[in-house]
């Protein structure tokens, strides 16, 4: 399975899609950090490898 992550722009935080997904829009999870960071962000490809197998990255 292909992981897909997003890196937050200001801190390098790493957050998984399916967090993304499931949020939409969230606020960088670094307690110090008030990135905003969107699904939207990702590239158009990785969105839709996602989306295609998303049953595959339900935990
Ligand atoms: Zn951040």
């Amino acid at each position: 399975m292909r992981i897909i992550t997003h890196t937050c722009p200001d801190c390098g935080t790493v957050v998984a899609a399916n967090e993304l997904e499931k949020n939409r829009v969230m606020k960088c999870p670094r307690l110090d950090c008030n990135t905003v960071l969107r699904f939207e962000d990702l590239p158009d490809s990785e969105r839709e490898h996602f989306l295609e197998h998303r049953d595959q990255y339900q935990i």
